[in-house]
């Protein structure tokens, strides 16, 4: 193929048949899963993807790439691709009546836009029975950060409040044409169906825990001075001395709960 991989749509395209492999190897796609691909390139995991379930949605921004992938894969399965950017289209358009099964979406993504992307995907995890993405092995790393480490942040916390997040394996530069200068690392996101921390106020979780990190060296009395009082972190048993990353999901979720309530109660 002739296309020159471009930039700004964050081009690497796989070539790497064993990593191809470990790919659908670590998805089990079957043809009674409903299966969407962000990003389908030049259809290296397109095609292995399509042979094992005869059909595929995917969403492709570069308009340029549309006509050759759907020559390609004309033979293996019925591919419907979308002319569409990851970042603003409804997913859950997607579970119709006529498949009503969950979504499970597959994807080498842009490096560039990984966050919010998957900030886009967690805003609609209700029609998504899993994920599996590569990404940037250091964002990888951030997502599944636990407290007490410098990686650990925003991206962390929000994901495993909403999400099992297993990494599953790293990929060199090497299987990529062109190079990435980044380490890759493949990574498998299960949504809960009923998440074990329950949180009473999604928007008031997610804005505790952005103030919270935004100003990550400040105590947290401090960063959450508008929205957290003494009274509440003394309730939940909180020292407010302490800065953001050395608190855990469940007490990120305590103090959000608590403030809530008050807010009810108020
Ligand atoms: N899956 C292919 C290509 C990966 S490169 C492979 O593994 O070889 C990333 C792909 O995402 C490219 O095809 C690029 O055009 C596409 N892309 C970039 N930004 C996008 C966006 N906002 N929405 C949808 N696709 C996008």
């Amino acid at each position: 193929m002739t296309h020159k991989a471009k930039k700004r749509f964050g081009q690497n395209f796989l070539h790497d048949q064993g990593v191809i492999s470990r790919i659908v190897h670590s998805i089990r796609p079957t043809a009674e899963d409903h299966l969407i691909e962000i990003g389908p390139g030049q259809g290296a995991i397109t095609r292995e993807l399509l042979k094992a379930t005869g059909r595929l949605e995917a969403i492709e921004l570069d308009r340029d790439l549309l006509r050759p992938l759907a020559q390609m894969c004309a033979e293996l399965g019925s591919l419907q691709i979308y002319n569409a950017d990851a970042l603003k289209f409804d997913f859950c358009q997607l579970q119709t009546e006529e498949r009503p099964a969950q979504l499970r979406l597959v994807g080498n993504l842009p490096y560039n836009i990984s966050t919010p992307i998957l900030f886009h995907l967690l805003e609609q995890s209700r029609c998504i029975k899993d994920m599996h993405f590569m990404l940037q092995k250091e964002v990888v790393e951030r997502m599944a950060a636990g407290p007490g480490s410098k990686i650990y942040g925003r991206l962390s916390v929000m994901l495993q409040a909403l999400c099992k997040v297993e990494p599953l394996f790293d990929i060199g530069p090497g299987a990529f044409t062109p190079a990435p200068k980044v380490d890759s690392a493949f990574v498998r996101l299960i949504p809960f169906s009923s998440p074990p921390l329950k949180i009473e106020d999604q928007a008031l979780f997610s804005q505790i825990v952005t103030q919270a990190f935004g100003q990550r060296r400040k105590t947290l009395r401090n960063s959450l001075r508008e929205l957290i009082s003494d009274e509440i972190f003394a309730a939940a048993e909180i020292d407010p001395a302490l800065r953001a990353e050395r608190l855990s999901l469940a007490e990120f979720v305590k103090l959000s709960n608590l403030a809530w309530k008050t807010r009810q109660s108020t």
